[in-house]
This record gives structure tokens, C-alpha cells and sequence, in this order.
């Protein structure tokens, strides 16, 4: 079997803190290529859209330690994909080698025989000094930082740690897995020589949106972390180097932070509004609520597709249309000579940008991105020509109503389907139902009304508080409106960053 199965590989890659942008160039050219993605539970599942391979947790995110497959086991299942031609991506929170077992996950494979390669990582304590503002090292008050595990009992004589030496080390101290065990570290500390005052803190679930920091004087850093039910992964600082805490909390500032905003669009083309969204400091919720299919008579597109010479106008009104149109144009063994007579409108800055990889420039995009003002628009310019306009199977008539009244020509071709999904997936689900999600943003009339046929009489409950919804447009809101959804913010520019504008408003 050796002889004709190849060997595969693993990557061993940090997958950063938690921010999903802090994950490096060559972790991502590696989940790019997997087949197969291990990620513990540490990992921020949005990595997971650098890839198309399928993927398994080997740890439980929520629940009591020890739900995580055990090591031998992970050991055991990357020594199987390796050996089975695999190309196997093993993703861990922070750095793999900083209290991340890395190390015995590579001797498995290497006495395994297996090819592997160790991707670094950006590690918790340095990414939550910088995401708090908190200098681990600094001129005047730390020449030295320590990165400790406080996951040994600091009480047992077992523990392989020497308090009295980190009681004396002359800088910061970062404790990892500390937080269950921050009464006996502070304490041992204390007792060892270290300052009661020593300024510290715990950062908890640094670099994400649910990023929390608490400060306090050693001696009541346990106490004041109780207060404030903070909750695990957390990181313990002690030091001088807290009180500098220098550049304010940028990162705590970001205009929609903490906030967790589902996001409606077609899954495989959420990925803008999701990596968008977490720049601004949001946590987003994919939430697929309907689906883009090819047309069904790809025929009646073939034959269009022959007579485009005959049009004067072509008329896109999403992304969508347009992808489907000219790649079916390309796979049937035409390209864009063929729409030498046509000129070309667009009904926004999206679906203008998206004919630029297939060298078209738009010739018409209305002031504002909707059906009546691409009517208004193309009017005085159509007169009574030929206009063929690439639809979806559902959707408005506005355009075709207004040109044909004024004497045009207006051809309807399907070029795509969008159905409504039957059901949201169960994470999705229970996120509404559980009053978790603070913005529903919707951007079609018809997500809006597939909308209010997926939401429970529970997850309805919340809404006005904390649910709130933001619409894309007038018309989007106009038919959120009809089927009993209340809308809170309607964008004023018809994108998705306006809708993220108009939640900020
Ligand atoms: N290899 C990881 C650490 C794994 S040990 C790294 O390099 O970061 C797990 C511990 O890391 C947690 O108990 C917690 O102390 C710390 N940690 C990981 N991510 C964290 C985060 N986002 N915020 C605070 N602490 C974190």
C-alpha cells in the first residue's frame, strides 16, 4: 500500500489569539491547500473560510475542561490523515509551541515518518498586551517578561515552578491557564517576597470582541476577577508595566464592538460583509438565509447569449447575475467581444466592480442603487431600444414595467435562482433563540421575507432588545415591514457598508 498511496503532510499552524486577522500569510497558503483541518478550541472558527477542507474540533468550545479529545488521540488522527496522503492542517490557538503540546504532536508525526512543517503563531500574552495597551516590556519598568503556566497547583510541592525565583524575576509575568488558580498565584506570590501593590491584571478573551480587561493591585486581582464573572481563556499580567497601560483601549473603541450581527447573505458570498465586519470590532454570525443556484434552462441562456449583438443595453442588478451570465458566456466558448454593441448598467458600485475581472467597464450606474432610479436613469438614454436584463428567477418588475411604458424593448433572461433555505443551521438557531444576537441585517426583500418565516416565537421575543434590524435599503425595509419585522436602521448608501454605517448611526 505504501508503494502506491504518496505519504501526505501536516502543518502544524498557529492560528493566533482569536482576532481572525492575526493568523499569518503562510497559515493561510496552508489552510488554502488542506484537506483536512484539526482546530482546537481556541481557534476562532472564521479561520475556517481560508479553506475548503472539511474540518473537525478536537475540543468542545463551551463546558468544563477535559471535553477535548486527549492528545494521544489528535497524535493518533494526524498520524492517520499523514499516512493516508492527506494534506492535513493542525490549527491551534496562539503559537504551537508556547503551552501548546506542538512539540509532541511533531515527535508523533516524525516517528511516524510523516513530512510535517510548524507554522508560528501570534501568541496570547503579546497580542493581549497590544490589544489592552499594556507594554510587556517597557524602558523605564520592565527589562524582562516571563511566561508562565498557571495551570499547576502552586499549593502542591509537585509544581515544577519556583515562585520564590518568580517572586524576584525583575519583569513582567505573564501567567497562562491561570485563571481558576489566581487566588493560590497571587497568594504564593505575595508570600514569596512579590508586592501586594504590584499592579496586574486578567485579560479575558483578548483580541475578540468579547474582550474584557480587569486591573487591580495584586493582592486583590482574585477578587476583583470574581466580580466581574470573567471568563476563561484569560491571561493574568503582573507587573509594573500595567500601570502604563499607554495607548487607550483602541481596539475596545471599534465602532461596533462586542456587537454580534448575523449576517444574511448566500453562504460563499458572505465573506466580505464577515471580514468587514470584524474590522469594525464585531463579532459576526453567518446566517445563509437563501441560496444561489445556476438557472435552470441554461438553453434559453445559450441561445441569448447568440443574440447579444442584437441588444443596446445590458442591465445587471447584482453580483450574482453578472458572474453567472458572462462565465456561462465564457464556458460555452464566447468572451466579452460579444458585447461589443452593448452598452452596459449596472444598479450599484458591487455589481459594477464585479465586471472589472472580466474586463468590462460599466457604462450606467444610477445616483441611487435601486430599480426605480436605474429606470429613471436609463430612460432618457434607451428611447426605444433593445435592453436585455439579467435576472434572477424572483425579484421586482419595476425596470422592465417602466422601459416598456416608455417604448423600449426589454428582454428578461434568467441568469441565476435564489431559493429560500428551508432552515437555519442549529448553532444559528439557538443564537437567536438565546437572545444573543444584537443585529439582524438584512439585504434583499426576499432574505427579509425568508427571515420572518425562520425566526422562532422565541428569538422574536427579543426583539427591540438586544435584537435589533437593520435593513439595506427603503425597499428592503418597505418588505421587512410587510411580513412584521420592525426595522431600526435602513442604510442611506445601498451597500453593505452602508448597512454597517446606519447600525453605528
Ligand atoms: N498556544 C497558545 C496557548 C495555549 S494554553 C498561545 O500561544 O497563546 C491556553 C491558555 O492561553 C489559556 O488558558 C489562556 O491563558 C491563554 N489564552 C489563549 N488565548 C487567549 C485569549 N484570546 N485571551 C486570553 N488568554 C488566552
Amino acid at each position: 500500500m505504501s508503494d502506491t498511496v504518496p505519504v501526505g503532510k501536516v502543518y502544524l499552524v498557529g492560528a493566533g489569539p482569536g482576532d481572525p486577522g492575526l493568523i499569518t500569510q503562510r497559515g493561510i497558503e496552508c489552510l488554502a491547500q488542506a484537506d483536512l483541518v484539526l482546530y482546537d478550541g481556541l481557534v476562532n472558527p472564521l479561520l475556517l473560510r481560508h479553506s475548503h477542507a472539511s474540518a473537525r474540533r478536537t475540543c468542545r468550545v463551551s463546558g468544563p475542561e477535559g471535553r477535548s479529545l486527549p492528545q494521544a488521540e489528535i497524535n493518533r488522527q494526524l498520524v492517520e490523515a499523514g499516512l493516508a496522503g492527506l494534506t492535513v492542517v493542525r490549527l491551534k490557538g496562539g503559537d504551537p509551541f508556547v503551552f501548546g503540546r506542538g512539540t509532541e504532536e511533531a515527535a508523533a508525526l516524525a516517528a511516524a515518518g510523516i513530512p510535517f512543517e510548524v507554522v508560528p503563531g501570534v501568541t496570547a500574552a503579546t497580542a493581549a498586551g497590544v490589544y489592552t495597551g499594556i507594554s510587556l516590556t517597557h524602558r523605564d519598568h520592565a527589562s524582562a517578561v516571563a511566561f508562565v503556566t498557571g495551570h499547576e497547583d502552586p499549593t502542591k510541592p509537585e509544581s515544577s515552578l519556583d515562585y520564590d525565583a518568580l517572586a524576584k524575576f525583575p519583569g513582567t509575568l505573564v501567567f497562562y491557564m491561570g485563571l481558576h488558580r489566581l487566588p493560590s498565584i497571587a497568594e504564593r506570590l505575595i508570600a514569596c517576597g512579590k508586592s501586594a501593590d504590584t499592579p496586574s491584571a486578567v485579560v479575558s478573551r483578548a483580541t475578540t470582541p468579547l474582550q474584557r480587561t480587569v486591573e487591580a493591585p495584586l493582592a486583590m486581582l482574585p477578587q476583583a476577577a470574581q466580580e466581574a464573572r470573567l471568563h476563561a481563556p484569560s491571561l493574568v499580567i503582573v507587573g509594573d508595566c500595567v500601570r502604563v497601560r499607554s495607548v487607550a483601549a483602541w481596539f475596545e473603541d471599534r465602532p461596533l464592538f462586542g456587537k454580534r450581527i448575523a449576517i444574511t447573505r448566500p453562504e460563499g458570498q458572505a465573506d466580505e460583509a464577515i471580514w468587514r465586519a470584524v474590522a469594525l470590532g464585531a463579532q459576526p454570525l453567518a446566517v445563509p438565509t437563501i441560496e444561489i443556484a445556476p438557472a435552470e434552462d441554461l438553453a434559453a441562456i445559450d441561445s441569448k447569449l447568440q443574440e447579444l449583438a442584437s441588444y443596446d443595453w445590458l442591465v445587471f442588478t447584482s453580483v450574482n447575475g453578472v458572474r453567472q451570465l458572462l462565465d456561462r458566456l465564457w464556458a460555452t466558448g464566447g468572451d466579452a467581444r460579444r458585447l461589443a454593441n452593448c452598452k452596459i448598467a449596472a444598479i450599484g458600485p458591487a455589481t459594477a466592480d464585479s465586471l472589472k475581472p472580466y474586463g468590462l467597464r460599466c457604462d450606467l450606474i444610477p445616483t441611487e442603487y435601486r430599480a426605480e432610479s436605474l429606470a429613471e436613469a436609463l430612460l432618457p438614454l434607451v428611447g426605444d431600444q433593445r435592453v436585455l436584463w439579467a435576472r434572477a428567477n424572483r425579484g421586482r418588475d419595476v425596470l422592465p414595467t417602466a422601459l416598456r411604458q416608455a417604448g423600449a424593448v426589454c428582454d428578461e433572461l434568467v441568469v441565476y435562482t435564489n431559493h429560500d433555505v428551508p432552515a437555519w443551521p442549529d448553532d444559528v438557531a439557538s443564537a437567536f433563540d438565546a437572545g444573543t444576537v444584537d443585529w439582524l441585517a438584512l439585504s434583499s426583500p426576499s432574505i427579509a421575507r425568508n427571515v420572518a418565516r425562520l425566526l422562532s416565537a422565541q428569538a422574536r421575543s427579543h426583539l427591540e432588545s438586544p435584537l435589533r434590524i437593520a435593513a439595506i435599503s427603503p425597499v428592503t425595509a418597505a418588505a421587512a415591514a410587510e411580513v412584521g419585522l420592525p426595522v431600526h436602521a435602513v442604510a442611506t448608501e445601498f451597500t453593505w457598508e452602508g448597512l454597517f454605517q446606519a447600525m453605528r448611526d
